[in-house]
C-alpha cells in the first residue's frame, strides 16, 4: 500500500488538509479515523460507525503484503534492545490459529519465503557485519524449509555464529532439529503450550498433546541445551482451578523427566485482542489468584515463575476492548504513576465527569462503559464492536463461528470428564 499512499501524497501536497484526508482515504486500506464517527444508543452503547461524508468508503480492509520477502534488520547496533543482532523475519501469521492469537488472525495468510530467494539472501546481508543471528517468526518452525536453512548454517563458513530463534512449536521440534540449533550457539528452547489442562488446550485450538511436550524437553535436553522456557496463560475462558493444577502438575512431571534441564514458565493473563475469535471474551476476574497459585506450587520445586504484570494485562485489555471514549482516560492517565490503580482512578474521574456539550468533541462523547462490562464481561456476539468497521483477513461470521466452536468443545470435554 505504500508506494501509492506515498505517490498520492506527494501529487496532493498544496491541497487543505481535509482534502487530503478525503482523497487518502480512496486508497484501499487507508484509515483516517476523523472521517468516521461513533454513533451512541441512549444508554450509551455503541450501535453504528458512520462515514463523515457520502464519498468515503464505510469500511477499510487491511492490506497484505504477498511478495516472496519479509523484513530483516537494516540497521545492526550495540545500541539496540538486542544488541548487534541481525533479525530475519522467517514467517508471518501462522496456520495455527489459536483463537486468542493476534499474531496469527490479524497476519493472515500465513506466509513463508523460499529458502534460495528469501531467506539466505536476507540472512547472509546481516553476516557481513556481525555473527549473531536472531530467526523470528510467530512460529519459525513452521517454515516448510526451516530443517534446510539450519542445514545450510551447518557449513563451516558459519562456525561462530551464534543463532538464537523466537518460540517454537512443540510439535515442530525433532532431535535433529534440537541439535542444529545447539550447534550453533542456541542455549534454550521456548515453546508456548498455553496450559497443561487439556480442556483448555482443545478451547483454544492448540492441538498439542502432553506427549509432544514431553518429547520436545526430552529433545532439548539430549542436544544439550541447559534450558527451556514454556509460555503459559491464565484467565482464558472457561478457566477453573482444575486447570491451574493441570498446569502445575504437567511441568512438574517435566521436570522430574528432564532433570538437569532448567524449566522456566512465562506466564501472562489473557487480553482479549480485536480480529480474533476471543474479542468477545472478557478477562476471568480469578487470573490474578491462578497466576499466584501457578507460583507458589512451581517455585518451591526449582521451576522459575516469571509471571507478567496482573495490572498491565488488565490496562492493555482496557485499551483493546475500548472505543474512543477511552482517549480522555489516556489524557488523564499522563503524568502519573502508570499504575493500575492511576488507570482505574481516571477512568472513574471520566466517567463520573459532567462532560456533556464539551468543546472538545472527544469529551463530549456519552461516558465510557462501566469498567467490568470493558474488562470482565463477555460479550454477545451481534454487539456492535469498536473496530466494525475495520475489516481484517477473516469475515466476522468465521470469527463467530471458530469462537463458538471452541467454546462448544469445551462444554463437551467438561461434559466428558
Ligand atoms: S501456535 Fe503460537 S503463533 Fe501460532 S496461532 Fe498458536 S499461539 Fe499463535
Amino acid at each position: 500500500m505504500l508506494p501509492q499512499f506515498i505517490d498520492t501524497l506527494i501529487e496532493i501536497k498544496q491541497l487543505p488538509r481535509i482534502e487530503k484526508f478525503q482523497i487518502l482515504a480512496q486508497i484501499e486500506g487507508v484509515y483516517i479515523p476523523s472521517l468516521y464517527t461513533p454513533i451512541y444508543s441512549s444508554d450509551g452503547q455503541l450501535v453504528a460507525i458512520k462515514t463523515i461524508g457520502s464519498d468515503i468508503p464505510t469500511s477499510i480492509t487491511k492490506q497484505t503484503w504477498k511478495g516472496n520477502t519479509l523484513s530483516h534488520s537494516t540497521v545492526i547496533t550495540p545500541d539496540a534492545v538486542w544488541p548487534n543482532i541481525h533479525m530475519v523475519e522467517v514467517v508471518r501469521s501462522c496456520p495455527e490459529l489459536c483463537r486468542f492469537c493476534l499474531a496469527s488472525y490479524l497476519t493472515l495468510p500465513f506466509r513463508s519465503p523460499s529458502l534460495q530467494e528469501g531467506l539466505i539472501p536476507a540472512v547472509e546481508k546481516g553476516l557481513t557485519v556481525t555473527k549473531r543471528l536472531g530467526l523470528l517468526g510467530a512460529s519459525v518452525t513452521q517454515h516448510p524449509e526451516f530443517l534446510d536453512l539450519l542445514n545450510w548454517l551447518n557449513h563451516d563458513r558459519f562456525e561462530d555464529l551464534h543463532l538464537s530463534v523466537s518460540s517454537v512449536r512443540a510439535s515442530t521440534v525433532s532431535s535433529i532439529m534440537a541439535k542444529m540449533l545447539a550447534r550453533r550457539g542456541c542455549k534454550s528452547l521456548t515453546i508456548a503450550i498455553e496450559s497443561g489442562s487439556e480442556k483448555i488446550r482443545n478451547l483454544v485450538n492448540k492441538k498439542l498433546s502432553e506427549e509432544e511436550i514431553i518429547n520436545s524437553a526430552q529433545y532439548a535436553k539430549e542436544a544439550g541445551l541447559i534450558g527451556l522456557k514454556l509460555y503459559g496463560m491464565v484467565g482464558l475462558p472457561k478457566e477453573d482451578l482444575s486447570d491451574i493444577n493441570q498446569t502445575a502438575d504437567l511441568l512438574l512431571r517435566l521436570k522430574k523427566r528432564t532433570s538437569g534441564l532448567r524449566i522456566t514458565l512465562g506466564v501472562s493473563t489473557f487480553v482479549p485482542k480485536a480480529h480474533t475469535p476471543f474479542q468477545w471474551n472478557g478477562v476471568c476476574p480469578e487470573s490474578k489468584k491462578h497466576l499466584k497459585l501457578l507460583a507458589k506450587k512451581l517455585k518451591p520445586n526449582g521451576i522459575q515463575v516469571r509471571p507478567e504484570s496482573y495490572g498491565w494485562s488488565i490496562i492493555q485489555t482496557l485499551l483493546s476492548r475500548s472505543d474512543r471514549r477511552v482517549a480522555p482516560v489516556i489524557a488523564l492517565v499522563r503524568g502519573s504513576q502508570n499504575s493500575l490503580g492511576s488507570w482505574k482512578k481516571a477512568y472513574k474521574a471520566i466517567q463520573e465527569a459532567d462532560i456533556s456539550n464539551h468543546a472538545n468533541p472527544l469529551l463530549s462523547l456519552p461516558k465510557p462503559p462501566h469498567w467490568e462490562e470493558v474488562i470482565h464481561q463477555n460479550w454477545d456476539t451481534s454487539r456492535v464492536l469498536p473496530w466494525e468497521h475495520l475489516h481484517g483477513p477473516l469475515k466476522k461470521e468465521s470469527l463467530i463461528k471458530h469462537h463458538k466452536d471452541s467454546l462448544n468443545q469445551a462444554t463437551e470435554d467438561t461434559q466428558k470428564n
